[in-house]
């Protein structure tokens, strides 16, 4: 076996070389006894240069936060405890700012009495490695949150709830001033959520998307997020809601579900140039979810909806009477003021359907549900009792005036066509109105209506008749009513 040659590199050979690569490479060397001191190019940098007491001098070079732990670091090399010790202390530069170091302190030699004589240091600059750390513990902590959002939104049936959730958390990483979440329905957006507006300010405000000159318009058309850093001069057709801030910068994402715009999410700010491409991905991320909860919550409206519409007529049914009818009751209760109640029926109805056929009657409802519909307020409410029966509650209407109404509608019901050559029948109207007292309910206010209805009938049909106490004391009830 032949014997290796022995290879020294150059660079150990020569002092200055290895003293410099020792410098560079972060090497400091100390005899604390004699305070002879080898120092790396950072430590120098830092000012270690001019220490009379090495230990005592480092100590000062460590950020006030960090300094009890690192003393703490020395006393235990000091105590005998350990040769070795590493740590990440921050380090205030001579230009103020603050580095992170790491250090690894050795003793490489101790006196007779065990303290340290000769110590190394080796030090390396951490503080980018520290700052991507920190990014990514921020990310962490974002992705756990959003986690956590989610989460509560897949568990959340309420749509508002759900909404300021999502535009709460869009906040924490884009500080815009103001938000809004538009819905579009028939080319119209309508604000169905807000964030950092005044109460009422500009709830159930609505724009119609139209104009080339318009950021909503071209972000829905487009079905691209639109960043506008200068609102006012890039979109004449801006639209600025009254009584709020002046909108300076805007970035508006569309709400796309299954490949449709079915809304937009708005984020506004008062600063100029606010927005940048990272805000456009963050918001991107979260409008999916925005998305689905307002497809989720039209969907959910229009079940309520059908769920409480009479098939034939279009009208609002018995549910819709128990829900949305009780509301107006309760409304007129808590507001002090009258609610009217009509009850419309249809006179001989029957024999209609006997003569005409059931087809024929089945027009006949439709035509008198559309008339009265229009006869009617828009604050209103018309629904189908029953077969041949509708309500009309007549929110803030008194005795009189719901009298007025009713013999309105028994007068023009029967000129409505059904074809060209037929008319309706003539009606019979039952009203009641009164302001809900805390006993009373919708229940009883259409008992007394049907009975006024009975009388109506009673009287030769073709008429509006009131109700009165004395229609209680006839005792005249009717089983269908219940
Ligand atoms: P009155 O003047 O006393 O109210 O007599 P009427 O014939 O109108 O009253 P009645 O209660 O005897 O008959 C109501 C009729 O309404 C019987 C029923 O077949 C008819 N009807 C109920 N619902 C519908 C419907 O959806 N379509 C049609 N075509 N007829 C209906
Ligand atoms: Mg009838
Ligand atoms: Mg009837």
């Amino acid at each position: 076996m032949t014997e290796k040659p022995e290879v020294v590199p150059q660079v150990l050979l020569n002092n200055q070389v290895s003293a410099r690569f020792m410098a560079e490479n972060g090497f400091t060397l100390v005899n604390i006894k004699t305070n002879q001191i080898f120092l790396s190019d950072t430590l120098k940098s830092f000012g270690a240069d001019g220490f009379d007491d090495f230990c005592a001098g480092l100590i000062n070079l460590i950020s006030p936060g960090d300094r009890s732990i690192f003393s703490s670091f020395l006393d235990r090399l000091k105590s005998g405890e350990t040769d070795k010790a590493q740590g990440e202390f921050r380090v205030i530069t001579p230009n103020g700012t603050v580095a992170w170091l790491e250090l690894r302190i050795q003793v490489i030699e101790r006196d007779e009495q065990k303290q340290p004589e000769v110590i190394s240091i080796h030090d390396t600059d951490i503080t980018e490695l520290i700052a991507a750390r920190d990014e990514i513990r921020e990310r962490l902590v974002e992705i756990e949150s959003l986690k956590e959002l989610l989460i509560s939104i897949n568990q959340s049936l309420d749509f508002n709830e759900t909404l300021s959730k999502v535009i709460s958390y869009l906040h924490r990483l884009i500080p815009f001033d103001s938000a809004s979440v538009q819905r579009l329905d028939d080319g119209i957006l309508r604000i169905i959520g807000t964030y950092g507006y005044p109460l009422g300010s500009v709830e159930h405000l609505s724009f119609p998307i139209k104009g080339v000159d318009n950021p909503a318009a071209r972000a829905i058309f487009s079905r691209r997020p639109i960043i506008c850093n200068n609102v006012q001069d890039e979109f004449a057709g801006f639209q600025q809601a009254e009584n709020a801030p002046t909108i300076r910068s805007w970035l508006g994402i569309p709400l796309v579900y299954e490949g449709r715009a079915v809304g937009l999410l708005a984020l506004d700010s008062s600063k100029p140039g606010f927005y940048t491409e990272e805000h456009v991905r963050i918001a991107s991320t979260l409008a999916d979810h925005i998305s689905v909860a307002v497809e989720h919550a039209r969907q959910h409206t229009r079940v309520k909806e059908e769920a409480r519409t009479d098939k034939l007529t279009g009208v609002a049914n018995r549910y819709g009477l128990e829900t949305k009818g009780e509301e107006l009751f309760e409304r007129a209760r808590d507001q002090d003021e009258p609610i009217g109640v009509l009850m419309i029926d249809i006179d001989h109805f029957k024999d209609v359907n006997d003569t005409r056929g059931h087809s024929f009657g089945d027009q006949v409802l439709i035509a008198i549900a559309k008339g009265i519909t229009t006869s009617l307020r828009t604050d209103d409410y018309l629904v189908r009792f029953g077969g041949e029966e509708f309500v009309a509650l007549l929110p803030n209407t008194s005795t009189r005036e719901a009298f007025v109404v009713a013999e309105r509608l028994r007068q023009s019901i029967p000129e409505i066509h059904v074809d060209a050559t037929s008319t309706c029948p003539t009606v019979s109207v039952g009203v009641f109105s009164g302001v809900p007292g805390t006993q009373d309910s919708l229940h009883e206010f259409i008992r007394k209506t049907d009975l006024a209805l009975y009388d109506a009938k009673q009287a030769g049909r073709n008429r509006s008749r009131v109700w009165s106490p004395n229609l209680e004391q006839n005792g005249v009830a009717r089983a269908h009513v219940t």
